[in-house]
């Protein structure tokens, strides 16, 4: 069975290998029916999730159908980006596309429901990445169809 690691739920398969670092090795998602308005979101830099109408909960990833009571009746939001650092591990196994140890973190958007992603901009270490610190969205733009989202230490919170 394949390791699935990174966006796990969006259909990302994270696979180690032992080359040299190279971002063009990302593997990445390919959108569906149910994930188009995610990736649509993101090309906008919009984090989008999905909110249900019946029972009023919010949840990630998408999906047509409410999963904590089947209704139907779901709506897409654009979510605030603002989340904090649930938890994470370090992945030492070498992957292609990135430099060294990585965080495999899974974060907790203010909404609610959590994402699995990477933290960027800060070092891959326990001692920069800290439980519950604040974070925020960012994009990166992968190619015409697929932008990222992953998340930093949000800027000059207080
Ligand atoms: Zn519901």
């Amino acid at each position: 069975m394949t390791p699935q690691l990174v966006f796990d739920r969006l259909g990302v398969h994270v696979e180690a290998d032992h080359t040299m670092a190279d971002k063009s090795k990302l593997p990445l998602p390919i959108p569906t029916p149910e994930t188009a308005h995610f990736w649509e979101g993101t090309q906008q830099e919009q984090l989008r999730l999905q909110r249900c109408k019946s029972c009023d909960s919010t949840y990630f990833p998408p999906r047509p159908f409410c999963p904590g009571c089947a209704s139907r009746e779901v709506e897409v939001f654009a979510a605030s980006g603002k989340a904090t650092l649930y938890s994470y591990v370090i992945n030492h196994l070498p992957h292609p596309a990135f430099d060294g140890p990585y965080a495999i973190a899974v974060v907790e958007l203010e909404e609610g429901p959590r994402m699995m992603t990477n933290i960027v901009e800060v070092e891959q270490t326990p001692e920069a990445l800290i439980l519950d610190m604040p974070l925020e969205v960012t994009f990166q733009t992968q190619n015409e169809d697929i932008t990222l989202p992953y998340f930093r230490p949000a800027g000059g919170a207080s």
